[in-house]
């Protein structure tokens, strides 16, 4: 991202709207959008290969694998406003198994991109079946939305939840309700 390029656009993005670029609180401004633009969009400059890479061990197990409670910041990609949540995964392995923290840097790598909830719950799921070939993927996210809750309808509590199932969590009514009942606990 050319960061200059950004500030400069931002500073006349504040004209637009009215402000005054050099006004005191401001000056700094379009280099601090900058910067957490260029953060918050980091994911478009990291692959899931890549990422996973090396952060898998074998494990003889073939039990349920839940992580839950991840926590999810995103940008709607219509309003580039942010939404957030958790994410709970559950996945059952053929031999291979994720180390925790990486599952949530690949949570990490599809947020910060501009998303849609749905996508996003698709994309993590789809990653962890290629790259351990899973015998099943569970994803589901709980987020707030700011483009819902700050402006048109104004429904503050309203919360979105997606899921995406895949392999023995589709085809398995028993597992599926398995891993929608360790994910709808309440956390400890
Ligand atoms: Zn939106």
């Amino acid at each position: 991202m050319n960061v200059e390029k950004v500030e400069g656009l931002v500073r006349e993005l504040l004209i637009e709207i009215g402000e005054d670029p050099q006004r005191e609180g401001l000056v700094k401004t379009p280099e601090r959008i900058a910067r957490a633009l260029d953060f918050l969009t980091a994911g478009y400059g990291q692959n899931a290969d890549t990422l996973i890479h090396g952060a898998c061990f074998m494990q003889e197990t073939t039990s349920m694998i839940i992580v839950r409670d991840i926590e999810v910041y995103s940008l709607c990609e219509h309003h580039m406003l942010p939404f957030f949540g958790r994410c709970h995964i559950g996945y059952i392995p053929r031999g291979t198994v994720f180390g925790v923290s990486k599952v949530a840097r690949l949570v990490d790598m599809y947020a910060r991109r501009l998303q849609i909830q749905e996508r996003l719950t698709e994309q993590i799921a789809y990653a962890i079946s290629n790259s351990i070939n899973a015998d099943g993927v569970g994803v589901m996210i709980e987020a707030r939305h700011l483009c819902m809750m700050m402006r048109g309808v104004e429904k503050q509590n309203s919360m979105m939840m997606t899921s995406s199932l895949l392999g023995v969590f589709r085809s398995n009514l028993a597992t599926r309700q398995e891993f929608l009942s360790l994910v709808a606990r309440p956390s400890v």
